[in-house]
């Protein structure tokens, strides 16, 4: 049964992206207009195919849409490697300033897993640390002032046939991430935050942010806090991941971490995401275009429509969020209508189609 309609449409920018993108888009915007919800989509392609047509693979509009509505629905985009460009899902995230990147990882029932009870939250730093793009290439101009440099203030020498990436970790940057994690436990009903980090070796970035973590906590008594140097917290996450609750990281680490996360829980195919900050926010699953599969409606369309549910509570439909995550529960559960990567060990049905999927979760709403 429907939930009653809300009010009034909420407007969406749609990004269907590229590769398996479109198709399980097409299936995620059909489960989610079976809630009852209504939206008012505003569909801005972008990508590999805009890119040919446009000359750009994020032109001017997407961005304006996405200023203009603050929330988008995204499908995975390509990078294309030796063009030049850059990726547009980094470019998206830089442009908008989507700070937080936000994974849920939950164990749903019927789902192959070799760990039961996982239900964490990976919340990564997006802007900062070794990704934010400062590098020096080897036997470069830049790269000799850097050595120089180095040598001068830091008494050490860079090998002359290195390439260097600088890992910038700021107090602003810190705070907020770690506000958000702790805002998002209060908001969620979670019990913990750990905050993650090598500050051991690391003293003036990471132990940064371990300092500004430090600082936080104190505001949020109600919530716990834990310290969690990232190699032993990944040995944590294989022997007991049921003892993490929620994760917050510096962007490297908060990178590795959200995969070997959506591994526990069953893979790719299953792994929402949402990427946020003050201006927008931006929900898509974690995986990526899976470009060799695109246009085969084989792929599971599980990671983005969960991407969908995150979307939902955004925008205050949580009753609508709640019974899509059960339908999907339900679907994957009864194992009946499940894309390969989901079938039960041993089931001799045919894995459905991502559209056939898609229809069992509509129907189970
Ligand atoms: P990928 O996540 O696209 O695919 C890796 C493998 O995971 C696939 O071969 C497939 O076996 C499996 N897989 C992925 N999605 C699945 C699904 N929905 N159902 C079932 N199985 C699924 O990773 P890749 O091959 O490294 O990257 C392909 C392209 O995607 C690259 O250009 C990369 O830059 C881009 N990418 C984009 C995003 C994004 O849009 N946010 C994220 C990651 C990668």
């Amino acid at each position: 049964m429907s939930a009653e309609p809300s009010p009034s449409p909420h407007a969406v920018t749609l990004i269907p992206g590229d590769g398996i993108g479109p198709e399980i888009t097409r299936a995620t915007v059909r489960v989610l207009e079976a809630t009852g919800a209504r939206f008012a989509w505003d569909l801005q392609p972008a990508g590999e195919e805009v890119m040919a047509k446009e000359g750009t693979p994020l032109p001017a509009r997407v961005l304006e849409s996405l200023r203009r509505t603050r929330v988008g629905l995204k499908g995975p985009i390509t990078t294309p490697v030796g063009t030049g460009f850059r990726s547009v899902n980094v470019a998206l995230r830089k442009e908008l300033d989507l700070y937080a990147c936000v994974r849920p990882c939950r164990v749903l029932p019927g789902v192959r897993t070799r760990f039961a009870g996982v239900d964490l939250v990976v919340i990564r730093e997006n802007t900062e640390d070794l990704y934010a793009g400062i590098e020096f290439a080897v036997g470069t101009p830049g790269l000799e002032s850097l050595r120089r440099l180095v040598h001068d203030e830091a008494h050490r020498d860079i090998s002359l046939d290195s390439g260097v990436s600088l890992k910038p970790v700021s107090r602003t940057g810190s705070r907020r991430i770690v506000r958000y994690a702790f805002e998002y436990a209060r908001a969620h009903g979670r019990k913990k935050v750990a905050a993650v980090h090598k500050a051991n070796i690391m003293k003036f970035t990471d132990g940064l942010f371990l300092e500004v973590a430090r600082e936080v906590a104190r505001e949020y008594p109600d919530i716990a806090f834990e310290e969690r140097i990232v190699d032993a917290l990944c040995m944590l996450l294989v022997q007991h991941p049921e003892s993490c609750d929620v994760l917050v990281l510096p962007n490297l680490y908060g990178d590795i971490v959200s995969d070997l996360a959506a591994g526990l829980v069953g893979g790719l195919g299953v792994a929402p995401g949402a990427n946020v900050g003050e201006q927008a926010a931006l929900f898509e699953p974690t995986h990526g275009s899976a470009p060799q599969f695109a246009g085969s409606n084989q792929m599971n369309p599980t990671a983005q429509i969960l991407s969908g549910a995150l979307l939902l509570r955004h925008l205050g439909e949580s009753e609508a969020a709640a019974r899509l995550e059960a339908a999907v529960a339900q679907v994957i559960a009864e194992g009946r209508h499940v894309t390969a990567d989901v079938l039960p060990d041993g089931s001799s049905l045919a894995p459905a189609t991502t559209t056939e999927m898609a229809d069992a979760i509509a129907a189970a709403l």
